[in-house]
Formats: structure tokens, C-alpha cells, sequence
């Protein structure tokens, strides 16, 4: 290249370099006068959206105070994951006890399904998305912490059980050592 080629090239790459600053201001100002959109997370949060879904729960019935989960497993089988586990046993009665519940929670991926499955609506999809934890095991959510999670059926923000079945009565069923 000649030097008066290398000349021309050294003043495009100022130009082209002066702009990208100049640019890199502009964006700069104008982005001083918007909302700001970050906030002072733990101490300032965001205000969830209505229908917001976070992890699934679940509730107690105020009236039994005992969730609804008859142990039937469709949760079980549907959940693409596989990460919940129902242990149940026959009773005396030939009722299905159910011996307890547990979500391996930082498998799932928050799909709904086993709360559209569930025939009693025992599951809800709660609003809770702070997951963190030191271990796997702890990630592991048993039936008391779904419950506690869940809180009151279904009094819960931003909650919307899907409506009980015209007729639907919650079966009873049992927990262990109860
Ligand atoms: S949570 Fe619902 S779908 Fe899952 S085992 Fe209990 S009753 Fe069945
Ligand atoms: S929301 Fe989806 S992935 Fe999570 S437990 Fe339910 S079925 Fe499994």
C-alpha cells in the first residue's frame, strides 16, 4: 500500500473511532433519562406479575388442614422430569395412605403439568422463584415444605386454582403416622 493509501486509511479508522464514542455517548445520556429498570435486589423486589409461575406447591385445605393428595401418581408419570416421588400404601380400609411427597425442585421447569393433571387440584403453582440452596439434597422439597410453600388453599397472591369439577368431592385420605 502507498503512503498516501496508509494515510487515508489511518484518517477513516479516527473518524470511524470518533463516531463509535460520540455513539457510545448518546446512548449513554439518553439512557440517563429513562425509568430505571434495575432494582436494589434482596432489599427492593420485583411485584410479580398476575398468573406469575414459580415453582408448584401445596396448599392446605382450611377445612382438613391437610393438602389435597390422594396419592394417585399422575403427577408422577406426567412430570417430564421425573422428579416427583409419592410413596402411598394400602390401608386397612383399602384406602390409599399416602405415606408423603417429594419434589427434587431443581429439576423442574416449571411446566404446570402435574398441577393441570392433578384429579384434586392439590397442586398450584406458586409464586415462589428463590431456589438457592448450599446442596442437591436440600433441593429436595418434602411434603411439609410444599405444604408451608403452598400455604392456605387458595388463598394465595396471584394465585388461580383451576375451578373444582361440578359434583368433585376431595377424597379423604390419610398421612403417615397420623
Ligand atoms: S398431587 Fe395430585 S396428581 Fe399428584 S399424587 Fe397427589 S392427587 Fe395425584
Ligand atoms: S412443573 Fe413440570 S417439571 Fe415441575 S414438577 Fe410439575 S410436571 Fe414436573
Amino acid at each position: 500500500m502507498s503512503s498516501l493509501g496508509k494515510a487515508i486509511a489511518y484518517v477513516r479508522e479516527g473518524i470511524y473511532t470518533l463516531y463509535s464514542i460520540a455513539k457510545g455517548h448518546v446512548v449513554t445520556i439518553i439512557n440517563l433519562f429513562r425509568p430505571k429498570v434495575t432494582l436494589m435486589y434482596p432489599e427492593v423486589r420485583w411485584e410479580l406479575p398476575s398468573g406469575y409461575r414459580g415453582i408448584p406447591s401445596l396448599p392446605v385445605d382450611p377445612n382438613t388442614g391437610q393438602d389435597k393428595c390422594i396419592g394417585c401418581q399422575a403427577c408422577v408419570r406426567i412430570c417430564p422430569t421425573q422428579l416427583i416421588e409419592v410413596p402411598v400404601h394400602m390401608g386397612e380400609d383399602k384406602k390409599r395412605v399416602v405415606d408423603g411427597y417429594f419434589m427434587n425442585i431443581g429439576l423442574c421447569m416449571l411446566c404446570q403439568l402435574c398441577a393441570d393433571i392433578c384429579p384434586t387440584n392439590a397442586i398450584l403453582m406458586s409464586d415462589r422463584y428463590e431456589l438457592a440452596s448450599f446442596s442437591r439434597e436440600d433441593m429436595v422439597y418434602d411434603r411439609r415444605k410444599l405444604n408451608e410453600i403452598g400455604g392456605v388453599w387458595p388463598e394465595q397472591p396471584n394465585r388461580e386454582p383451576k375451578a373444582e369439577a361440578e359434583g368433585h368431592k376431595t377424597p379423604v385420605t390419610s398421612r403417615e403416622g397420623e
